[in-house]
This record gives C-alpha cells, sequence and structure tokens, in this order.
C-alpha cells in the first residue's frame, strides 16, 4: 500500500492509527454484528461513541464546565450565520476584525442577520485584489464598549497567518478556530464560543465542534427557528437531530491518536518543530522562496510561499506531486504555494518537502 504526503488544506491527512482501527471496526463494531454507520443513534454502542468525543475535547482542551461543548453540521458557513443569530440582539452590533478570506465571509454574512462593525482590517491592495498579510496589534483594534462579541479567525487558512496570543475583550470573544483547532493549548475559559469544521485537524467534514459559554447559551436569542438555537443542542447534548454518526467515530479515533502523543502540549511542539524546518528552508533561499507573511504573523498550520514566478510555481507542485506530495498548490483566490501542516502531517512529510524544495532550487539555480 502506497500513502502519500499529503498536504491538503481540507479536508486533509488523517493519522493513519485512526483510519487503520476504523477499517478493524468497520464491518463488526465491538461485537455487535454490524458497522458503527449502522448503529442507532439512540442505541448504547453510538451513545459511547458520542460521549467519548466529547469526553476527549473536553480533556484535551480543558474546557471548564462553564462551557457546553457541542457537535453540530454544517460546517463553519453555518456558524457564520448561527452566531449573530443567537447572539446578536436587536439594536446591538458585534465587532468584526478581518484578516482572510474567511473572516471576509464570517462578516458579510453576519450583515444578513443584523448590524456589525469592522474593528480591525489589515488587508490591503495588491494589484486590485485584497489581500492579507499579517495579524493587527492589539492596540489597532477598534473595539465598541457594548458590541454584543467580538470575531476573530485565529488561523487564516489562505493567506498563512495566525494569532499568536488572543486579545483581551470586554464583549465575548468569538473565534473561528476551523484550521488550528487543538493544534496548541488555548485557555477556553476566557473565550466565549470556539467554533471549528473538523475537518483539518478533527477528522473528516461532517461534524463542526461549537464550545460556547453556558451564559451565552442562556441569554441567547429565543426567536429563531429551534433547529438554530445553542439552547436546543445543549439540553439534548447534541443529539437533538440524527448527528452524523461516523464522522463523530472517526473524530474519536483522531482524537485518541492525539491524547496517545501526549494531548496539546505534545501536539503544539510537534507542529512547532515542523514549521521550524519548513521556515527555515524558505528563509535559507531568500532569492528563491518568498514567504509574503510578516514574521511575527507567520502560522503554523498553513504555511505560504512564492518562487520567482507563476510558471516556476506550476512547475514545483508537478515535480512534487512526481515524488508523491500533493495538495501542494495554494487556494485559488491567492495562488503561490500552501503546505497545510496540520496535526496529522507527519514531521516525516515535512523532512521529504524540504529535501525536495532544496533540490528543486538548486536545480533552477
Ligand atoms: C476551512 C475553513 C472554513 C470553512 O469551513 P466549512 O466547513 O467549509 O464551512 C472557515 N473558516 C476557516 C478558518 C477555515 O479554515
Amino acid at each position: 500500500m502506497k500513502r502519500v504526503h499529503n498536504f491538503n488544506a481540507g479536508p486533509s491527512a488523517l493519522p493513519l492509527s485512526a483510519l487503520e482501527l476504523a477499517r478493524d471496526e468497520l464491518l463488526d463494531f465491538e461485537g455487535s454484528g454490524m458497522s458503527i454507520l449502522e448503529h442507532s443513534h439512540r442505541g448504547k454502542e453510538y451513545e459511547k461513541v458520542h460521549d467519548e468525543t466529547l469526553g476527549l475535547i473536553r480533556s484535551l482542551m480543558a474546557v471548564p464546565e462553564t462551557h457546553d461543548i457541542l457537535l453540530l453540521q454544517g460546517g463553519a458557513h453555518q456558524q457564520f450565520a448561527q452566531i449573530p443569530m443567537n447572539l446578536l440582539m436587536p439594536g446591538q452590533s458585534a465587532d468584526y476584525v478581518l484578516t482572510g478570506g474567511w473572516s471576509e465571509r464570517a462578516y458579510e454574512e453576519a450583515k444578513n442577520v443584523g448590524t456589525v462593525r469592522l474593528a480591525a482590517t489589515t488587508g490591503v491592495d495588491h494589484g486590485g485584489k485584497t489581500v492579507y498579510r499579517r495579524i493587527p496589534r492589539f492596540d489597532e483594534l477598534q473595539l465598541h464598549p457594548e458590541a454584543a462579541y467580538v470575531h476573530i479567525t485565529s488561523n487564516n487558512t489562505l493567506f498563512g497567518t495566525q494569532w499568536a496570543a488572543f486579545p483581551e475583550t470586554k464583549a465575548p470573544l468569538v473565534i473561528d478556530m476551523s484550521s488550528d483547532i487543538m493544534s496548541r493549548p488555548v485557555d477556553v475559559s476566557k473565550i466565549g464560543l470556539i467554533y471549528a469544521g473538523a475537518q483539518k485537524n478533527v477528522g473528516p467534514s461532517g461534524i463542526t465542534i461549537v464550545i460556547i459559554h453556558k451564559d451565552l447559551v442562556q441569554n441567547a436569542r429565543k426567536d429563531i427557528p429551534k433547529i438554530f438555537r445553542y439552547s436546543t443542542h445543549a439540553k439534548e447534548r447534541s443529539l437533538y437531530n440524527t448527528p452524523p454518526t461516523f464522522a463523530v467515530y472517526l473524530a474519536r479515533n483522531v482524537l485518541r491518536w492525539v491524547k496517545e502523543l501526549g494531548g496539546l502540549t505534545a501536539i503544539e511542539a510537534r507542529n512547532r518543530q515542523k514549521t521550524d524546518v519548513l521556515y527555515a528552508a524558505i528563509d535559507s533561499r531568500p532569492d528563491f522562496y518568498k514567504c509574503p507573511v510578516e514574521q511575527g504573523s507567520r502560522s503554523r498550520m498553513n504555511i505560504v510561499f512564492n518562487l520567482p514566478t507563476p510558471a516556476l510555481e506550476d512547475e514545483f507542485v508537478a515535480a512534487a506531486k512526481k515524488k508523491d506530495m500533493v495538495g501542494l498548490k495554494g487556494h485559488r483566490s491567492v495562488g503561490g504555494i500552501r503546505v497545510s501542516t496540520y496535526n496529522a502531517v507527519e514531521p516525516s512529510s515535512i523532512d521529504a518537502l524540504v529535501a525536495f524544495m532544496d533540490e528543486f532550487a538548486r536545480s533552477k539555480a
């Protein structure tokens, strides 16, 4: 069996052990004579999986009892709408910080629900297109004293920037962590709401993790459809409607792997090591590889860089593919090269890529 070096931006690489366990358990889940896919979501077999997944999220992220953990559907995109539907009261506004394509989408969608304010943007014009090269400094944020919440995107998947630390805000902080959830420890007690599609660091597509302070659940708007109320899902332990049972199961397998590795402190050290090697490879050839991101804003999850010309970038991607390295093309709206180094990407894949980068640059010198 051949497994490639998978640098996909999402859905993305999964730990081999998580896939192997799914394979081994597929036809007969724990002696029940059927797969977990075929079990009722109200049965004890699935309930056990469901609770284990929720428990692993709580323990790995050290989520305090003040917060609920919800497993929802609709991806981060649904949260772009569901957050203001629940948290934005009539007469109030919410603050948005723009640092990339996803925060732009969150902002635009929230406008369809209520009043939003631009608290800061790091977007600059680049030949008629808005690009983002950095995270704002805390003193650039113009926060409204009465805002319902402040929305930020912790890691900018397209532009390769990441908040190294989060601002202290008076209003609850709402964070789109889709592309860096569980890549490092964060202090959940300081955050009002965290949301993330699972398909980058936690599992397959199909589940969205929402970690929300219980006060926000309680005080949320009640005049919205029941299915969109956070309180509905909090009360029913995310079993109000049929959850994506297989996605929850596979996330369980991934989270077991994270735990075995030593939890988020160990994961962070591993991710740091991977990206240190990669950034060093880029910076060692400034005449050939260029990371457009400002030093203090560089992402530890999506590393973007350019070659001297778009034609060379295409050649780079094609030559890498021949060496079983896939998923290196930058997002269609940005171009260049993007290396996604999510949790499940092995350090050995980064080593292979770095060796290839060296070889490729030398062949063009
Ligand atoms: C991938 C991604 C999204 C979109 O997620 P969907 O599950 O497709 O809705 C949103 N925000 C960030 C930061 C992402 O990386």
